[in-house]
This record gives structure tokens, sequence and C-alpha cells, in this order.
């Protein structure tokens, strides 16, 4: 007897394009140019142009699970891409432009990227790499026709004249669900970095999981600003969000500074932003200086470093936003965690809401969390234990691309090398990375803690905690700070901010100004430079003390 049965269908992207086309197809695209100015284009355009580019990609002998490499802004063409690619069967190589050359050779090799797409704006790095490409066939001007840019590079194609020769009614081919769509390489603070394969099924089930009323919550409703990269682990899915959602996209390119965001929230009345933390205080500081309102904006998704929670107060009371603090990493595709309360917590006292929102919240259905000591043993999820952050789920990775051995442990889950609390109903609060923490005479002392503090004072642009080397006690914390233009802090000012904030013994023990902080390629503070410049500031004078002090112990036991 024939039990019954429900259909099983692929979850692929090509459907998804599909789907934003034939139900949203007239919902607006708006992509901020890099040349200046806006194009507006809809999701019908954007799939059709996905279509065009496939089959023109085919046409010049581009084979299912190719890698196809993007060197690009958020725009529409790199839309286009990012269906048009994994729709076709190929792999959508997103490669951030702020690498060093080197390391940008080194990504582009080891993926074996066929082909690059390339903004105009880098057409200069890759002319300068252009002989050490050993896999790349051909290279794509994302615009139209350019002779300048013919001539830097020889054999140079054009994105619009692909379009042009392509085919908007080119049918997707049928794709394994588990088959490859996407790549993305982590920014390999230490050592070479690694690709992480994405899949069609787990890009699908993260746009669906992590968009719940709880998660990301984008709707039809939303105009949409990603200023999270397109490189940055798939501008954290919500291109595919926006897919499945029917979303108004407003891509804002190139110019990510605080004052050129603000007025494009204005101009666009973007509802819905995410990005990390240093984005977020640049656009405080434009709105402060009354350059928009931001009347249309309702939530903004902060991750990729931790939110302090002086700017969630401040979006909050002055500009009624919501910072909506979520945790994940280019493993993870990214979504980890999204702070959103329980029924319980709504008749809080702030005190206590502002608490639990400060923290990087809880997974969606999909992924699950564990901490774990040193030796791997699981932790309780007591809110205080801190240990290793271990994760697994439908969209976390198990190997790297091109290496044979899982990267996970022997029982399956994937170690983030982030050290965190996890409480009982899942909430988790980063303490630090497990190499950026502070280890003093055996205790641990967040610098997550040292630098939010630091943010809190009104003095302060900016600030880092690093570990400095210390005789006696192995670390000591040393805060790097940046005053905000015209502020006259001094070392003794900020240390005394920190009285009954924390324990005694976590006060810095050195404050060093600084005119800006080391930025790395994805917006994040590179705090391994800070500690190789600043790691010995200690170490001299520390030396000198103890000396001193064991020569006045010496003294002391002889006078005995
Ligand atoms: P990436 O793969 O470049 O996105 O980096 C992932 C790392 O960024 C994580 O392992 C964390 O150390 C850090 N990170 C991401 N989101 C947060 C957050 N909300 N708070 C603190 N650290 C974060």
């Amino acid at each position: 007897m024939l039990l019954g049965r429900m259909m099983t269908q692929p979850l692929s992207i090509g459907s998804l394009i599909d789907h934003a086309a034939r139900w949203h197809g007239a919902t607006e695209i708006v992509s901020a140019l890099t040349e200046g100015g806006f194009e507006r284009v809809t999701w019908g355009a954007v799939a059709d142009n996905a279509r065009r580019i496939a089959s023109a990609l085919i046409r010049r002998g581009i084979e299912p699970g190719d890698r196809i490499g993007t060197v690009a802004w958020n725009n529409r063409r790199h839309l286009e891409l990012y269906f048009g690619v994994p729709g076709a069967g190929m792999v959508c190589h997103t490669i951030n432009p702020r690498l060093t050359p080197e390391q940008l050779v080194y990504i582009v090799n080891h993926a074996s990227d066929r082909m690059l797409f390339v903004e105009k704006t880098f057409v200069p790095l890759i002319v300068a790499v252009r002989d050490r490409l050993t896999s790349v066939r051909g290279i794509v001007l994302m615009g139209p026709r350019d002779d300048d840019a013919a001539t830097a590079l020889p054999g140079l194609l054009f994105h619009d004249e692909l379009l042009a020769e392509g085919d908007p009614a080119f049918e997707w081919p049928p794709v394994e669900e588990t088959a490859p769509s996407g790549l993305c390489y982590t920014s390999g603070t230490t050592g070479n970095p690694k690709g992480v394969l994405y899949s069609h099924r787990s890009t699908i089930l993260h746009a669906l999981f992590a968009n719940q009323p709880d998660g990301l919550a984008v709707s039809a409703a939303d105009s949409i600003m990603p200023v999270v990269p397109m490189f940055h682990v798939n501008a954290w899915g919500l291109p595919h969000m926006a897919a499945a959602a029917g979303a108004r996209l407003v891509m804002p390119g190139p110019r990510l500074d605080g004052e050129s965001l603000a007025r494009l929230i204005d101009a666009e009345r973007v509802t819905m932003a995410a990005g990390v933390p240093t984005i977020w205080m640049g656009l405080l500081a434009a709105l402060d200086a009354g350059v928009a309102t931001a009347a249309t904006l309702r939530r903004t998704i902060v991750g990729g470093s931790a939110l302090p929670p002086s700017m969630r107060a401040a979006f909050r009371d002055r500009y009624g936003v919501e910072l909506v603090h979520a945790w994940g990493m280019t493993e993870t595709s990214p979504l980890g965690t999204v702070n959103a309360p329980l029924a319980k917590h709504l008749d809080l006292p702030a005190e206590d809401q502002d608490r639990i929102r400060n923290g990087q919240g809880r997974p969606p259905f999909g992924v699950e969390l564990r901490i774990v000591d040193a030796e791997g043993h699981v932790l309780p999820p007591d809110g205080q234990t801190e240990g290793e952050l271990q994760i697994r789920g439908h969209w976390i990775v198990d190997s790297y691309f091109g290496q044979e051995k899982p990267a996970l442990t022997w029982d399956g889950w994937f170690d983030t090398g982030d050290i965190a609390t996890l409480d009982a109903d899942g909430f988790m609060v980063i303490r630090d990375r497990s190499k950026d923490i502070i280890k003093s005479g055996g205790e641990w002392i967040s610098t997550v803690d040292l630098e939010n503090i630091a943010i809190s004072h009104p003095k302060v642009a900016n600030a880092a905690a690093i570990a400095a080397r210390h005789p006696k006690w192995d670390e000591r914390p040393v805060i790097c700070a940046v005053r905000r233009p015209q502020a006259d802090l001094t070392e003794a000012e900020l240390l005394a901010h920190y009285a009954g904030k924390v324990p005694r013994w976590q006060i810095p023990d050195r404050v060093i100004f600084l005119d800006t902080l080391p930025m790395g390629p994805t917006g994040k503070i590179v705090k391994a430079r800070l500690r190789e410049q600043h790691g010995d500031v200690l170490w001299d004078e520390a030396l000198a003390a103890l000396a001193s002090e064991q020569a006045g112990q010496g003294m002391g036991r002889a006078q005995d």
C-alpha cells in the first residue's frame, strides 16, 4: 500500500530568485553607484540579468562547480552574480578588496577561480597582480565597455556586454541542494585565510531560519540597507532573505561613512540596516551633527564585533532605533545568535532588560551552541561559567575548502575560538576571542568589558583593550583609545572612569592615546597589530619595579 508522500524539491538559489521575480518583480533595488548617483532596478530585472549572466558564462565554457570571483561593493550587478552564478550551478566566490595583494593572489589561486568580476575601482589592484593569478581565464569589468580599463587589462570583458549577449529566458539547470553555491574566505589574521564553501541548502536554510520574527525579521514591507559588504559572509544572508521575503534593497555602494549613510537612510526611507559597530559609530556622529534624522529607521542588526551598550542606548534614546545584537562567523554563514527577548523578560525592570539585550542573543532553530573547558568537557549553561564556544547546525562549516579533514571536534562540533557564557535559555555573551582575552595572574579579563567602559566615556571616540606583557602577572590590560575631536581627555580621567565598574585588579594599567585604531578588511580592530606595537609598554618599567620590589624584600629579610 502506498502510504502517501510529500513533494521533494531541491532547495536552490535559482528557485529563490524565481520567487522574488514572480511575486515581487516590481519591488525596487536601489544602488549607490561608485561613480556617484543612484540606479534603480527591480527584482524582476535582477532576475532577468541573473539568467543572462548565467547563460553568457555557460556559453563561454564555464562549467558547473567552477568558481567565479567577485571583487565589488554592494550594488545591483553584484546581486545579479549572487543569484546568476549559483543559479547556473557555479560557485560565487566573493573576495574582500581590502585584502593585501598577497592575500588576494593566495585566495584566487587557492580557490582556482576561473573568472573574476571586478568593479572599476579595483582594476589597478587586479592589474598589479594579474600575472600571478594562475587559474583565471577571463576578467570581467562590472559595468559598460571602458577603453581605459581595456587598455590596462588586455582581453577584458564587460558585464553589460555579457548581459546583452545573454538569454533572459535561460532555464536554471537542475542542481543538487547540497551542491556548492558560494565561497568566502576567513579574514586570516593568523595564518592563511581559509575558504568556507556554502551550499544551496545551507544558504536557503540560513535565509529562512535566521529570518524569523525573533531573528532578522526582514519582511516585504521593509527597505533594507545591508552596509555589511557582500564580500563579508554573504552580507549576512540579507540578499537571500530579501529575495525570499520580497523586501526592497538599498545598496550603499562604496561610501560607508556616517554622513553618506545618514543621507541615504533619509532619502530612501530605509527601515532596517545591518553592519559592524564601527559603521554605527560613524552614523551616530552624523545624526548627532544633524545631517539627517533617520526617522524611518526602526532597527539595525549589529555584529562582527561586540556592540557597545552605550551605543545601543544612544540610538534608542536619541533616535528611536533599536540596535539588535547578533553574533556569527564566516564559518557559520554567519548567523549563530540574534538577540530577541523572551516573554518573561518583557516585564523586567529596564536595567535587567538592558543587560539581556546587550549580550549576543540566542540561537535560532537550526543551530545549537555549547561551551566547553580546555579539555573539551561540556560546561553548565548557567550564565556565569566562561568556556570555549562551540556550534553545530545546518549552516555551519564541516571542512574548509580544499581540506579533506573535517574542521570539527571528534564529536562533530565546530570550535569558534570565542570565549563565552551561555544561560539556560540559550542567551550567549561573548567575553572575548580566545586569542585576545587578557590572562592576568591566572585570571581572565574580558577586553570587551574594558572597551565598553572606555567607549561609554563621552570624550572617547573608540577604544581597544589589549594584553601587554608583564613580568609578574604575565599579562596586564592596556587601553588604546582615540579621543573625540577636540576632546582633552587625560589618562587619569579615563582610568577614573573604570572605578566601580570592574574589580580593581581589572582596571587597565595604562592608556595609550592614538589618532586611529588599525582596522582590518571587515571593519574590525586589528588587535594583533596593536599588541605588536604596544604589547611591551609595561615590560621594562614593570621589570624595574619588580626588581626594586624584590630588592626591598631582600633587604627586609636581611634586616630581620
Ligand atoms: P568573521 O568570520 O570575520 O566574521 O569573524 C568572526 C568573529 O567575529 C567571531 O568569532 C567573533 O570573535 C567576532 N564576532 C562576531 N560577532 C560578534 C559579536 N556580536 N560580539 C563579539 N564578537 C563578535
